[in-house]
């Protein structure tokens, strides 16, 4: 990672600060604790940046844990996707990846300890006796009828459980604290359940499965985490968190810190609507370029320098906001507009044949890959007599605002020409399918010689050597900045948030090896930032626009 991406300072860096120069502690241990079932979003990316970029920054350590206790949801290709967007957000976990229910034969032991302390009973009360028995917020909660269960009693019911003598949702193992608690995660939460699931670690090994507030809390202390950071939906449970560990004979003993989520607008970033995104086809996967996914955004174009970067400037706090997706793309903007080289695409085509040109000539005009960048180098583009420009850059009429071709006036063309507009052929609709053109042969590289002023440039290709591409641009997935906060989420998904173009690129572009792992973004002049997609092949090229080349979000709602 680069050396010049500054240290952040937030609330939790200051706890940190503090609690190295306290001597509390002398060395930070993080982890990034993702349930492996769904595909990492930029929400995780910001928790990513946090844990890992904290590690790396106090020469600490950062566990990747798949907290993986629900092995109904769970399966190992979401692992596998997991483990591959972390590296390629540039980050690097210490050690083998862990997994929650490597500890499992631990948890179990901890729970028989809880038992054997009088801390935890075997609970037969069905699902909606637990209910009423939990009461309100506004009510304290019942004892259950098994909370006095022995504590020999509790032990072999909870051997039974194990052993698989009890059906699914017959029993559980429950926490003795206070059915009282303001906090409703105190009262007597479950520690266990039956769960008759293949687990895609452990096979067929278990029956029962620890919850998550069990889990995560001694997977922390198994591990040595120093600061265990997570979002506020979790704050209360901090106090079951220090429960658990203050109740069970483990040494280290982990602090839980929650910051706020990200929001962004326009899209949805809770796994259960993106996996329902998926699974009814409303995008073609979990990588769909419209997906605010890691993998979505890679295939988009968007690089991790500028996902770190964004991670960067959003911050973490404890306020709850909405971040605005022009946030997410002035990062990335940036960065192609200065390492992006320029090409010439035209999404739109309309022919121009220009008629002073030789019928078979072909000129090889230089162009540079970037205006400011010289060492970038330049490549040759081909100017013949039939080019190809965008339809909406000629108009027949127009005013002085329309800089670009009018019939009867001149516009330079990028890198080559300036050439006048004669007249139009149409169809039989009274499209204009050719413009007839005339060009000054002596204006390549240097103003017309009477001083005549031509203030438009517009971008062309030779109709000739043009390559066909697929070009496809994307708009936000969803009409509403908060999706998620109308009944239906579906309903808000945007018609238009994919258009393909069937457009002509200039033949550079054929000849650049396209590779997943290293996508090759340029600046199609004029259009935008694009990248290839993992569609193309080298009998068709397809493209994605990653963004547009300036924000263009301010206006919505207008
Ligand atoms: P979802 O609600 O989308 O299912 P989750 O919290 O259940 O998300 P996990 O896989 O448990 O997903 O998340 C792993 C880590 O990433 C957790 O520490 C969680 O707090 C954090 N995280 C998840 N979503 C966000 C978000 N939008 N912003 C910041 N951190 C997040
Ligand atoms: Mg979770």
């Amino acid at each position: 990672m680069a050396e010049t991406e500054s240290r952040p300072t937030n609330f939790i860096r200051q706890i940190i600060d503090k609690d190295l120069q306290s001597g509390l502690h002398n060395q930070v241990h993080t982890r990034f604790p993702p349930e492996p079932n769904g595909y990492l979003h930029i929400g995780h990316a910001k928790s990513i940046c946090l844990n890992f970029g904290i590690a790396q920054d106090y020469q600490g350590q950062c566990n990747l844990r798949f907290d993986d206790t629900n092995p109904d949801k769970e399966d190992i290709d979401y692992v596998n996707a997991i483990k591959s967007d972390v590296t390629w957000l540039g980050f690097e976990w210490q050690g083998e990846a862990r997994y929650s229910s490597n500890y499992f034969d631990q948890l179990h032991a901890f729970a028989v300890e809880l038992i054997e302390k009088g801390l935890a009973y075997v609970d037969f009360s069905n699902q909606e006796q637990v209910r009423e028995m939990r009461g309100t917020l506004t009510s304290p909660g019942t004892n259950s009828p098994f909370r006095d269960t022995s504590i020999e009693e509790n032990l072999a019911q909870f051997a039974k459980m194990r052993n698989g003598e009890y059906k699914e949702g017959e029993c559980l193992l429950r926490a003795k604290i206070d059915m009282s608690s303001p906090f409703m995660c105190m009262r007597d939460p479950a520690l266990y359940r039956v769960k008759f699931a293949h687990h895609h670690q452990t096979g067929d090994k278990w029956c029962i499965y620890p919850m998550y507030d069990f889990t995560h809390c001694i997977s922390d202390a198994i591990e040595g985490i120093t600061h265990s950071l997570c979002t506020l939906e979790f704050q209360d449970n901090r106090r079951l968190y220090d429960w658990v560990l203050e109740n069970i004979t483990i040494d280290v003993v982990p602090r839980q810190y929650e910051f706020s989520r990200l929001n962004l607008e326009y899209t949805v970033l809770s796994k259960r609507k993106l996996i329902q995104l998926v699974d009814e086809k409303f995008v073609s996967g979990w990588d769909d370029p419209r997906m605010p996914t890691i993998a979505g955004l890679r295939r988009r174009g968007f690089t991790a320098a500028s996902i770190r970067e964004f991670c960067k400037r959003i911050g973490v706090t404890k306020m709850d906001n909405m971040v605005e997706m022009s946030m997410l793309e002035a990062p990335l903007r940036d960065e192609l507009n200065e390492n992006a080289p320029r090409a010439m695409a035209v999404l739109e085509p309309v022919k121009i044949v220009i008629e002073n040109y030789p019928q078979e000539s072909v000129e090889l005009l230089e162009a540079p890959n970037h205006p400011n960048r010289p060492e970038m180098g330049s490549r040759e583009v081909p100017f013949a007599r039939e080019i190809y420009i965008e339809a909406e850059d000629f108009r027949e009429e127009a005013n002085k605002k329309f800089k670009r071709l009018v019939l009867g006036k001149e516009v330079r063309l990028r890198n080559a020409y300036v050439i006048k507009a004669q007249r139009v052929e149409k169809d039989g609709q009274g499209n204009v399918i050719t413009i007839f053109c005339e060009y000054d042969a002596d204006t390549l590289g240097k103003d017309p010689a009477d001083g005549r002023k031509v203030k438009g440039v517009i971008h062309w290709v030779s109709a000739a050597h043009a390559v066909a591409a697929e070009i496809r641009l994307y708009d936000s997935l969803f009409t509403v900045a908060n999706p998620a906060a109308q009944d239906d989420f579906i309903a808000c998904i945007n018609p238009e948030s994919l258009t393909i173009k069937q457009g002509w690129v200039e033949p550079s572009l054929a000849k650049v090896n396209f590779d997943e792992a290293n996508i090759q973004a340029f600046q199609f002049e004029r259009t935008g930032y694009f990248c290839f997609d993992k569609d193309s092949t080298t009998s068709k090229l397809v493209f994605n626009r990653t963004v547009g080349l300036r924000d263009t979000w301010a206006k919505i709602g207008d």
